[in-house]
């Protein structure tokens, strides 16, 4: 019997506080496809205003935040767009820009830090004058914090460079920022500052601010409008959403300023982690909440079962590779279970006999 459960597979296994579910109960309601939800208004209204954008769309996901969003700026067939080879949207969202939207991926290498070389960015654009062979180039996609390259943080002077490129190519900037409040934390730079470059965003609350369900997207009205019609081509025109909405403006009332804890304990856990022999990491790129380190050759455990060892003690983690694991913390880890964890690491790499966990 486990007794203990730490769950760091991800920050999306949170679950609702008991503030959220009062206001989902209370939550006041209407239809939302008709646009008269209020709870759904004012958390658009409220995200539009922390973002710096004229207009907000709450959607069910973030990958149809996403999905809609580069639809609506690659609106015409043969549109191509410029996005990260370790990015979410490519990697991550079954190639639903592709399938659904017919828009063509290009994809430039992202750095460790989680940023594209502005000159590759920029070779990576087509010149229109092929275009009788060439899709043609639309958008550029940015990824804020960069998930896959361990939570990295785009800073805004980078963003902005970005934004110069695109907009000197009369192309589009949207940012999957599922995690951009992280990253405003970490950078202590606002949010509407790192996406005052984007003509669109996406942002989650079912991540490390612990919302059950809820992405919003934000952007011109214009582009909230396009996106409207598209949520509701999709299936994400949904009714009384209030419900679920109140939980957002809960996770956004409450558990922003949270998110500097989990960047805490995961430096951390990343820093106790680095000090145990067979295990490998750069604890310097740990920025905010995600870790991801690799076991070393001639260690005395594999990934794969270091993470059925640690299954067993009630320590849950993601095996990203045979040699790679991530973690990822949220503010339903405490401390202790942080300590509890390194415990339990230390002794699966020690290569001693494992006990139950009796606490
Ligand atoms: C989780 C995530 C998404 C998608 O969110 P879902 O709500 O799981 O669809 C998009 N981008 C990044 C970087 C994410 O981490």
């Amino acid at each position: 019997m486990v007794a203990r459960t730490v769950d760091l597979r991800s920050d999306t296994v949170t679950k609702p506080t008991e503030a959220m579910r009062a206001a989902m109960a209370n939550a006041e309601v209407d239809d939302d496809v008709l646009s008269h939800d209020p709870s759904a208004l004012r958390l658009e209204t409220e995200m539009a205003k922390v973002t710096g954008k004229e207009a907000a769309l709450f959607v069910p996901s973030g990958t149809m935040g996403n999905l809609v969003s580069v639809l609506v700026h690659c609106n015409i067939r043969g549109s191509e767009v410029i996005l990260g080879n370790n990015c979410h949207i490519h990697i991550f969202e079954n190639g639903g820009i592709s399938t659904i939207g017919g828009v063509h991926p290009r994809t430039v290498k992202n750095n460790d830090d989680g940023t594209m070389d502005i000159d590759l960015i920029e070779a990576a654009i087509r010149d229109p004058r092929g275009e009788i062979v060439f899709p043609t180039t639309r958008l550029i996609c940015l990824e804020n914090t960069q998930a896959n390259c361990g939570g990295r943080c785009l800073s805004a002077e980078y963003t902005d460079k970005v934004g110069e490129l695109a907009k000197k190519h009369g192309l589009k900037l949207h940012i999957d920022g599922a995690r951009i409040f992280n990253a405003s934390i970490a950078l202590g730079v606002p949010v509407h500052r790192l996406l005052q470059a984007a003509d669109s965003a996406s942002v989650c609350l079912s991540k490390g601010l612990g919302a059950p369900v809820g992405s919003v997207i934000v952007g011109s009205k214009s582009f909230i409008a396009k996106a409207r019609i598209l949520r509701k081509t999709l299936g994400g025109g949904m009714r009384q959403v209030g419900i679920l909405c109140a939980a957002d403006l809960v996770a956004l009332h409450e558990n922003v300023l949270k998110l500097e804890d989990d960047h805490k304990k995961a430096k951390m856990l990343a820093e106790g982690l680095n000090q145990i022999k067979g295990l490998r990491l750069n604890v310097a790129a740990v920025e905010t909440n995600i870790i991801f380190f690799d076991i070393v050759e001639g260690a005395k455990i594999t990934a794969e079962k270091l993470c059925k060892n640690l299954e067993h003690h009630g320590i849950l983690v993601m095996q990203e590779s045979p040699v790679r694991i991530r973690v990822v913390l949220h503010h339903q880890i405490s401390e202790s279970d942080v300590q509890y964890a390194l415990s339990c690491f230390k002794q699966a790499l020690s290569g001693r006999v494992q006990e139950e966990n009796g606490n």
